[in-house]
């Protein structure tokens, strides 16, 4: 029997897009199962031109935008395309967490495969799928507890919680019949749960992995400004004690960690965080899954609001939000009570807000990453037209580069695979253990 391969389907050399088959003998696992953003899929997809409902991975194949790997996608998806169904041969997928660049293709998959995920993950994608188009598919779900072992054949999973931009993320020690490997999904080293990154590292340098999978979003070259968790707090309160008439921000929907921040910030400057109905669904989702009162709950805690905006149907979701709900109007009204969280989708919305000039734009995201960055030209012909000031107040998801470094010296990982990063060779800086990938090709896991 040949023995325990790596082989990167995706993730190399892109931010995102991670797909991670580790086969010991029979068995065979994936690690995360999401889109590669950019240049692939978007070359020949984009906004109004997507693959057919009926069958997407008949239509993404068509493009190699999905790895040909037999018995892992649906007979649905597949349909009567050239890449033929075959029976499960993927004997489970594990979810490092819920961003779409490791979760959004699960919907392709079949539905007999388990997926592997941690608790409040599972809320996360459940509160998704309620609220959003995205769909994950049917699946045997498992949930997974902290740092317990998970058999599946020869091979042993134990998941350990990790510091994200979203919560519930997980980073992976995977032990096969001959050797050990470490996926770190993604992860950071400076947010709130930056002491579960650091267990997670502790115990990967205990066992002396033979194979590091890290992720390198910030290896390389970044220019882009970033701030401590705490930084964007006190950036936050600089802008509110200006007290302007009306305050804006925009922020990723499931940065709860951010929310919570403008929130107190909010509260602080005696104003009201002012959200979309669908954070608001999605917090009174996960609000149970944190200790009590850590996170603030539309309808009980006060200073949060729930921001209703022009539309012709409401979802059955987002009713319990309405009765209380602040129109643009009321906004617009008294600006100075309010912080609103505006999503760049909803932004037609500032048409009814007019807000004064000079209000406050806190662009609580990361800077685009290219220059040509669609969205972003757009936001800012919006954000000139209505001549708001804008100011760039972000703390990264990700390690930086120097500390990405020092975790691969630390843990003195034989060979280190670095992923989801555009600069793999950033990391060879780290000394001789560290290779870079080749999408598609299998690495003995004692090679
Ligand atoms: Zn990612």
């Amino acid at each position: 029997m040949k023995g325990p391969t790596v082989r990167f389907l995706g993730g190399v050399r892109e931010i995102g897009g991670n797909k991670i088959l580790v086969e010991d003998g029979p068995d065979r696992i994936l690690f995360d199962f999401g889109p590669s953003f950019s240049p692939r899929v978007e070359e020949f997809y984009v906004n109004f031109l997507q693959p057919r409902s009926t069958n997407p991975a008949k239509d993404l194949l068509e493009f190699d935008l999905l790895p040909r790997l037999p018995g892992l996608y649906s007979r649905d998806a597949l349909g009567d395309g050239e890449f033929p169904y075959t029976p499960p041969e993927v004997h489970a997928i594990f979810l490092s967490h819920a961003h779409a660049d490791h979760a959004a293709y699960l919907g392709l998959v079949d539905p007999d495969i388990p997926v592997y995920v941690g608790d409040g993950t599972r809320t996360l994608l459940s509160a998704i799928e309620t609220s959003t188009r995205t769909k994950y598919g049917t699946h045997p779900w498992r949930v997974f507890s902290d740092r317990r072992g998970i058999r599946v054949g020869n091979l042993e999973v134990v998941p350990y919680p990790v510091d994200h931009s979203i919560p519930f993320a997980y980073g992976f020690l995977v032990r096969t019949r001959e050797g050990t490997l470490a996926y770190t999904g993604d992860f950071r080293h400076h947010g709130p749960r930056a002491a579960d990154t650091h267990a997670f590292f502790d115990a990967v340098a205990r066992e002396k992995v033979d194979a590091l999978l890290i992720e390198g979003t910030r290896a390389g070259p970044d220019p882009r400004k970033n701030l401590t968790e705490a930084g964007v707090r006190g950036a936050v309160d600089r802008v509110l004690t200006s007290n302007p008439e009306l305050a804006l921000a925009c922020t990723y929907p499931r940065d709860i960690d951010r929310l919570r921040t403008l929130y107190s910030a909010a509260v602080a400057a005696d104003r009201e965080l002012v959200v979309s109905t669908r954070t608001a669904h999605l917090l009174s989702q996960v609000a149970p899954r944190f200790p009590r009162d850590e996170i603030p709950l539309p309808g009980t805690s006060s200073g949060l609001r729930v921001h209703v905006r022009k539309k012709r149907v409401s979802y059955l979701w987002e009713r319990p939000f309405l009765d209380e709900a602040l129109p643009s109007e009321e906004v617009r009204r008294n600006g100075r009570k309010y912080l609103l969280a505006l999503d760049l989708a909803h932004f037609p919305e500032l048409i009814d807000l007019r807000p004064p000039r000079g209000c406050p734009f806190l662009h609580s995201m990361s800077e685009p990453f290219s220059e040509d960055d669609v969205d972003d030209h757009v936001m800012h012909n919006w954000l000139d037209h209505f001549g708001l000031e804008f100011h760039q107040l972000h703390a990264s998801g990700h390690a930086s580069g120097p500390e990405l470094l020092e975790i691969v010296r630390a843990t003195g990982a034989r060979t280190v695979y670095p992923i989801h990063t555009e600069h793999p060779e950033a990391f060879e800086t780290a000394g001789p253990s560290v290779r870079c990938p080749e999408l598609g090709r299998v690495y003995p896991l004692s090679g």
